[in-house]
């Protein structure tokens, strides 16, 4: 039977007239992969459904924080206490605390920590510190790693093969990036210079710890402890941008399961459990430079919001149970393989990055190592593979550029599904 879109169709009519592409946030217009985006009417565990009553088994969870799945009970219920208890009450509460607590004793680079909206808050006041703390101006990003949309970290393709970073979105200032200096994921040497000009210029290197917004992309061995030793010899601070990695590669993130502390830590999504929530972190040498006790700005309406604090603080006490990990891994795993023997018979140029619950198929193979080897998919590929997997009930992310997200909500028979349905989707490609 085929799946009719009537009801989206009609929604997204209407929301194109009212929102830039119909959406609140670029990538879920389809736009990369052409098509109507199923408008969502509720969520269940494993699986979505749209407003035309067509069900799915979702691998975006809400682009990572949905680890636990759609409306955990636990979850939902926890937000339900609160919200009986007031919505915001811009005065402390007891969650931010606890679960302060809790983010200090699994982080080893975070003793302690402020709490934000949103991840692109995070990341923007990370940097801000850095600067603060160092006196120093310029940062290094990496081509391809995404961390939310402040001026200066819109910054991507250094395609005029210059170090100066060039805004990636109009409205961007020159002068807003021209202290954000670009390097290449993977490439040491590519770090190494940029220090080698600017070194006691550059307050901080930051980086996804694993990439994960250019579909994923694994540290290659020692590149982040590499970085860890650069910028320590030269003064700089590491930010590790784990909005993606904090909670998804375990209870320590990315730092905990490479072995290398940052200086400071940005988290997001998994962190607020499906709620807006973002955080930065360090020693409290750093954060002790932040208002009201040092003189670096930043503040938040919202804030540490009671609701947000509820569903995050139930969403990692959940979640922090060693089997868990274990179970997303296998489950992951699992699904991995599988597919991989699909491109294998089917022949198809393809190949997979993955890490514990999170995994790119990429329509190219060797699998990408940097930005410029994540470029070379088959982008439309990709787009027909989308629509062919959609077309038989199950939620790929909507670009090549992005992560597979498992959660504890699927399960075996999940992925027995998912593979004939992969299976299909490859071979009619
Ligand atoms: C999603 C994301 C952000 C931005 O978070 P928002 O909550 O969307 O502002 C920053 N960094 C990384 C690595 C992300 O994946």
């Amino acid at each position: 039977m085929k799946r009719q879109f009537t009801k989206s169709k009609r929604l997204y009519k209407a929301a194109q007239d009212l929102m830039p592409g119909g959406v609140n946030s670029p990538v879920r217009s389809f736009n990369a992969v052409g098509g109507t985006p199923a408008f969502i009417q509720k969520a269940k565990g494993a699986y979505t459904y749209d407003v035309d009553g067509n069900k799915y088994i979702d691998y975006m969870s809400s682009w990572g924080p949905l680890i636990l799945g759609h409306s955990d009970p636990d979850v939902v219920s926890a937000i339900k206490k609160a919200a009986e208890r007031g919505t915001s009450y811009g005065a402390p509460c007891e969650n931010e605390v606890t679960i302060a607590k809790l983010i200090v004793k699994y982080f080893p680079g975070i003793d302690m920590i402020r709490m934000t909206s949103s991840g692109t808050e995070a990341t923007m006041s990370g940097v801000r510190l850095a600067r603060a703390y160092t006196g120093r101006d310029y940062i290094v990003k990496f081509e391809g790693c995404y961390h939310g949309h402040a001026d200066y970290l819109l910054v991507q393709a250094g395609s005029g093969a210059t170090t100066f970073g060039t805004p990636s979105s109009p409205g961007v200032p020159k002068s807003f990036t021209d202290k954000t200096l670009l390097a290449k994921y993977n490439d040491i040497s590519s770090v190494e210079k940029l220090f080698k000009k600017y070194g006691d210029k550059i307050a901080a290197v930051i980086l996804e710890p694993v990439a994960a917004n250019m579909g994923v992309v694994l540290p290659q061995k020692d590149f982040l402890k590499n970085l860890r030793k650069i910028t320590k010899q030269n003064g700089a601070l590491l930010i590790f941008d784990e909005v993606i990695t904090g909670f998804r590669l375990g209870m320590g993130g990315a730092q905990k399961y490479f072995g290398v502390t940052p200086d400071i830590t940005c988290l997001g999504k998994i962190v607020g459990g499906g709620l807006p929530v973002g955080a930065f972190g360090g020693s409290k040498k750093i954060m002790n430079m932040v208002a009201p006790v040092g003189p670096m700005y930043q503040a938040g309406t919202l804030s540490g919001n009671p609701l947000a604090m509820a569903a995050g603080l139930q969403t990692l006490t959940k979640l922090n149970k060693s089997a868990n990990y274990k179970k997303l891994k296998t489950l992951t795993d699992n699904l991995v393989e599988g597919l991989e023997d699909i491109i294998k018979k089917l022949e198809i140029n393809a190949s997979i990055n993955s890490l514990e619950s999170m995994f790119t198929l990429f329509f190219t193979s060797p699998a990408p190592h940097d930005y410029k080897t994540a470029l070379l998919c088959d982008t439309k590929k990709y787009s027909k593979f989308f629509e062919n997997l959609l077309g038989t009930g199950i939620m790929f992310p909507p670009s090549q550029f992005e992560a597979v997200f498992l959660s504890l909500s699927h399960t075996e028979k999940d992925i027995d599904k998912t593979l004939n349905a992969l299976y299909k989707s490859l071979k009619d490609l």
